[in-house]
């Protein structure tokens, strides 16, 4: 590429750690393996049909065909609002406090942009969702990495970040249930990132991505229900995994006041909004019945339990995940987390090793349970075979 050079900011882009994975994969895929997928964390199970039902009968209509507003349908906002109290009981404004995003990864990627500038820092945990980092950088900052270490309970400790990187601080991630520790917060934790916040100016972006995925009735918290949280803090919701709609990509954020403005400045600038019909989808999903969320929980705890027991019996260490759809396995000795997927990948099993999600991760590996059971019990056979 002699007269095209890349920018800076994606230079600066961390090196893709899954490359020799993918080869390796290709490579057994042409040899005709056929392939178990416990990698990917993208739910097989089809979104619930009063939703889709809800999004053809908007699709008809034509006055959901021209640009929606940039920060969200009224009528969406406000049901984001009625469910974050019903939910959380938490309450906010919905026009000034709540918009809509194009699934929640969009809304994580543009807010660094509306408050970092060259050289700030964020604090980012790691092994993480790779997003936090890369928008950080995207935005000419620099990123504090926060180790989630299991003897913390995969969660960060704040105590350890250097005062001068605290000071430098405008914002920091977290997410709880998290992804990829499957790790739970609760609201002692949250207390804790408040006082941390409010002491160095930092905004907190909590992603909740898998809060309506909790097991055994177990109801993971807001971080808005933490006494003080919306003077500091910001959190992401998706609609992905709770109904099944990754592909449909809608989400939204709710928090501080002029968190939510910078954020929707950024994207008047960049996006024009959520198509209109999918907001209308997205409203049918909050506000109809939730058993639709209970009956893939269902699902999903039937798989983590076969699972569970499976790789316990094959001679893996793991906790059982309280919620999320993964499971985050300790690497049996003598293996790295490379060496252990690659094994696996032999037999046509892929799963995520746990330094891709950052160094922290290394002596782990990521499942997702996104399979059918009699795949997993597939998997579990192949694993078992290997006699590790
Ligand atoms: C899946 C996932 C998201 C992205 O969800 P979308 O709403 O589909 O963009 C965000 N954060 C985490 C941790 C995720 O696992």
């Amino acid at each position: 590429m002699g007269f095209l050079e890349q920018a800076e900011r994606l230079r600066r882009l961390p090196p893709y750690l899954f490359k020799e994975i993918d080869r390796q994969k290709a490579e057994v895929r042409d040899r005709g393996v056929d392939i178990i997928d416990l990698g990917v964390g993208d739910p097989d199970l089809p979104t619930p049909t009063h939703i889709i039902e809800a999004m053809k009968v908007a699709a008809e209509d034509a006055a959901n065909h021209q640009y929606p507003s940039y920060s969200g349908m009224n009528d969406f906002k406000y049901a984001v609002a009625e469910w974050y109290e019903e939910r959380f009981g938490v309450e906010v404004e919905p026009e000034k406090e709540v918009v809509s995003l194009i699934g929640s990864k969009e809304g994580i990627a543009h807010l660094p942009l509306a408050f970092i500038n060259p050289g700030d820092v964020s604090l980012v945990p790691t092994p993480a969702y790779p997003v936090y980092h890369t928008a950080t950088l995207f935005a000419g900052g620099e990123s504090y990495f926060m180790p989630l270490l299991e003897e913390n309970g995969f969660l960060p400790d704040l105590d350890a970040i250097p005062e001068e990187k605290a000071r430098k601080a405008k914002l920091m991630f977290i997410n709880y249930p998290n992804n990829p520790t499957a790790a739970v917060a609760d609201q002692v934790f949250f207390n804790t990132v408040v006082a941390f916040a409010k002491k160095n100016g930092v905004l907190v972006c909590h992603d909740a991505a898998y809060t309506e995925m909790g097991f055994n009735g177990y109801r993971p918290p807001s971080f808005m229900e933490a006494e003080g949280a919306k003077d500091v803090g910001i959190e992401f919701h998706s609609l992905s995994k709770t109904y099944n709609m990754t592909g449909w990509r809608i989400g939204f954020a709710v928090g501080n006041e002029d968190a939510i403005a910078g954020l929707g400045t950024i994207k008047s600038n960049i996006d024009s909004g959520v198509f209109q019909a999918i907001q209308i989808a997205g409203i049918k999903a909050i506000r109809a019945d939730q058993a639709c969320v209970g009956e893939n929980m269902e699902i999903y705890t039937r798989r983590r339990n076969l699972m569970v027991e499976g790789l316990r019996n094959a001679g893996f260490a793991l906790d059982e995940p309280k919620a999320t759809f993964y499971m985050w396995v300790r690497v049996p000795e003598g293996f790295t987390s490379a060496q252990l997927a690659s094994r696996l990948l032999e037999k046509g099993v892929v799963v995520t090793p746990g330094n891709g999600f950052g160094e922290p991760g290394e002596g782990y590996f990521r499942i997702a349970l996104c399979q059918k059971r009699d795949r997993l019990a597939e998997a579990i056979d192949r694993i078992k075979a290997l006699a590790l």
